[in-house]
């Protein structure tokens, strides 16, 4: 049986730890089979360059992750990369990391969204109705690019936008048809788990994954995978168990690996 984790960073990014031979080790350790590598993006501009490499460290990544392949051959590694939907960044994502550096999957992420000609961010802040449905059009369009083989925690808004209302469930309903109709993967990311919890009108709750988003998955029926988005190498396969018994709990279909959905997939 596979057991793959397809979202891995590392410290290039300057928020996590080790290089991919120490996330190697952890993965023979944890008797996984598979492991993608998929550190934060660079862009051509700079932008939020203090969360991720820079394009000047990409070859380095690279041969990084090349340098694994050959020093672990009893894992299947793949080269991938963790990118935000920034329309001018697109054919950097699609000349560079897919065309001259052969990337294997590209996964594709929101933690920035345009607003009233603004770039917002998710982390530390507080999210309106208005913001919230400002993120959904931002990841349905990302959605829409066909450039990505998963969509990284789609209900990241959990982390800024409290409760759970008409507008939460109409914008998760947009996000998960949006997924249908491009028949790409969501995913139910383990790395909210392992962050503080938040208070919500009183009650404490993970900032994501958000349960109430994953039950309206199960009745509409995307298709789902689960991934550690580790950012240290002991994470490697962190909560992941977690993370199939809520996709088990909600009854959604899981897919087996990344190839069995094209385009841009091992
Ligand atoms: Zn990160
Ligand atoms: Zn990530």
């Amino acid at each position: 049986m596979q057991r793959a984790n397809y979202h891995t960073h590392t410290c290039l990014c300057k928020h996590a730890t080790g290089v991919p031979a120490d996330y190697c080790h952890f993965a023979l350790d944890s008797d996984m089979t598979t492991l993608g590598f998929s550190d934060h993006t660079p862009h051509p501009d700079g932008r939020w360059d203090s969360v991720r490499m820079s394009v000047d460290e990409l070859p380095l990544y690279v041969q990084q992750v090349r340098q694994a392949q050959k020093d672990f051959p009893e894992l299947q590694i793949y080269l991938g990369m963790e990118c935000e939907y920034v329309p001018e960044s697109l054919s950097f994502f699609r000349d560079e990391l897919l065309g001259r550096y052969h990337f294997d999957y590209l996964v594709g992420a929101v933690h920035n969204y345009p607003y009233k000609g603004e770039w917002l961010g998710m982390f530390g802040t507080s999210m309106s109705a208005d913001q919230l449905h400002a993120y959904t059009d931002h990841i349905i369009q990302l959605i829409g690019s066909g450039l990505f083989a998963f969509i990284a925690h789609p209900d990241l808004f959990g982390l800024c936008y409290m409760g759970w209302d008409a507008e939460t469930q109409a914008c998760s309903k947009a996000i998960i048809e949006a997924a249908i109709q491009y028949d790409i993967p969501l995913e139910i990311n383990g790395y909210g788990l392992r962050k503080r919890m938040i208070q919500d009108h009183g009650t404490w709750r993970f900032a994501y994954p958000l349960l109430p988003f994953w039950e309206l998955a199960g009745e509409l029926q995307p298709r789902a995978i689960t991934n550690s988005d580790a950012h240290q190498p002991i994470d490697v396969w962190g909560n992941r168990n977690d993370c199939l018994n809520i996709a088990k709990h909600c009854g959604l279909t899981l897919i087996e690996r990344l190839s069995d959905n094209p385009p841009n997939s091992p």
